[in-house]
């Protein structure tokens, strides 16, 4: 896989998803969708060359444009996975449609044709045969990052301290976790994401699933835990996990409902809410939220609804993280709580962010590989 412009001359100006709709030269604004990513020259109006993000077939080279003309002279081009890559805003095509590009062949140079608000690349990718289009850039190296932080990193680091294997064994679980890694990170720069599974559902089927599945979980813990809704301090939370254990005991399928819905279902909703500003959404999914963690005792319940905040406002701002941010700001939350627990004389928050961050996946990985090795 190519890039599809040169990584040094240029930014990723827009990321796939929703967006604040832009106002154009002639005063219309842009889809609250966006449907691709856009890349921008650093030194702006520079027309640098495009590439082929794979070998394949040309598809589309549309060397004309009109006012009214949504993207300007534009290339598509079919790849080996029948995906369609689809560069928009050219001002000149290099390509016809049937000819073979080689990966990373220049096809074209950047432009402003097409209603955009300067020069830059619109590059979308699309599944015509599941009818979708996909973000053509996934963010592979953020997710490897997320990967990093919460597993890699601990289970390199602590994982001799821990006390769960014996150090030599733990010495090369931890080799053998950064050469793994490693490789993957290799990888994972060379290969192209899979293709995807799901077909595009409707608006109405998607809430009616989501509402059918909420209507489920709550009617079930209603049956049994039973519903409550009150403020319960972080550190009441341990009693009420007993409480919700024995519960658990006599009702297993509640552990299946109640993870979906507090992680996945919930999210969703009070995410709908922000991004489409119906707060009645957001407060029906924080009751949800704050009911589950009344009945659960569970704290990533409650961290969840700040994790949505601060997501809802990197998205909105069209923030790109970079990844050595994730570690900075979890190994920054422990050095916070550590001065919080000097101010308050208690070991409480250090504890809580430094078995998260640290102790909890090293050993996690730790039980793992012990589990594995003698199975
Ligand atoms: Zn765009």
């Amino acid at each position: 896989m190519a890039y599809p412009v040169s990584r040094k001359l240029t930014r990723m100006s827009g990321s796939y998803g929703p967006r604040q709709p832009i106002r154009l030269p002639d005063g219309s604004l842009t889809p609250a969708w966006h449907g691709g990513v856009d890349f921008t020259p650093l030194r702006s109006g520079s027309r640098l060359p495009v590439y082929a993000v794979g070998a394949g077939t040309v598809v589309i080279a549309d060397r004309t444009t009109s006012p009214s003309d949504f993207s300007g002279m534009d290339i598509g081009i079919r790849l080996a996975d029948r995906s369609i890559w689809w560069y928009g805003h050219l001002s000149r095509v290099d390509v016809n449609v049937g000819q073979r590009v080689r990966d990373g062949q220049q096809i074209g140079l950047m432009g402003a044709t097409g209603r955009v608000t300067g020069v830059h690349l619109h590059l979308e990718r699309h599944w015509p045969a599941l009818n979708v289009e996909t973000d053509p850039w996934p963010y592979i190296e953020h997710e490897l990052w997320v990967l990093y932080v919460i597993a890699i990193a601990p289970t390199i680091l602590i994982s001799t301290y821990v006390d769960v294997l014996d150090p030599m064994h733990a010495v090369g679980m931890s080799f053998g976790f950064a050469v793994a890694f490693s490789s993957v990170v290799l990888l994972a720069k060379r290969t192209t994401p899979a293709r995807p599974l799901v077909r595009r559902i409707s608006h109405t089927s998607f809430w009616l699933v989501i509402s059918g599945f909420s209507l489920f979980v709550y009617g079930y813990l209603a049956l049994t835990a039973g519903l409550s809704l009150r403020f319960l301090s972080i550190f009441e939370v341990y009693d009420v996990r007993e409480d919700y254990a024995e519960v658990l005991a006599g009702a297993g399928l509640l552990g299946y409902l109640v993870s979906p819905q507090a992680n996945v279902v919930n999210p969703i909703i009070m995410a709908a809410g922000i991004y489409s500003r119906r707060w009645w959404l957001v407060g029906l999914g924080v009751i949800g939220q704050l009911v589950l963690y009344s009945g659960t005792g569970l704290k990533s319940i409650l961290f969840s609804m700040l994790a949505v905040v601060i997501l809802a406002f990197i998205f909105r701002a069209n923030l790109r993280p970079r990844g050595i941010l994730l570690l900075g700001g979890a190994s920054g939350l422990i050095a916070v709580t550590a001065w919080v627990n000097i101010v308050q004389g208690s070991v409480v928050w250090s504890s809580l962010f430094a078995r998260r961050f640290l102790i909890t996946p090293a050993r996690l990985s730790s039980h793992y590989v012990e589990f594995y090795s003698a199975n």
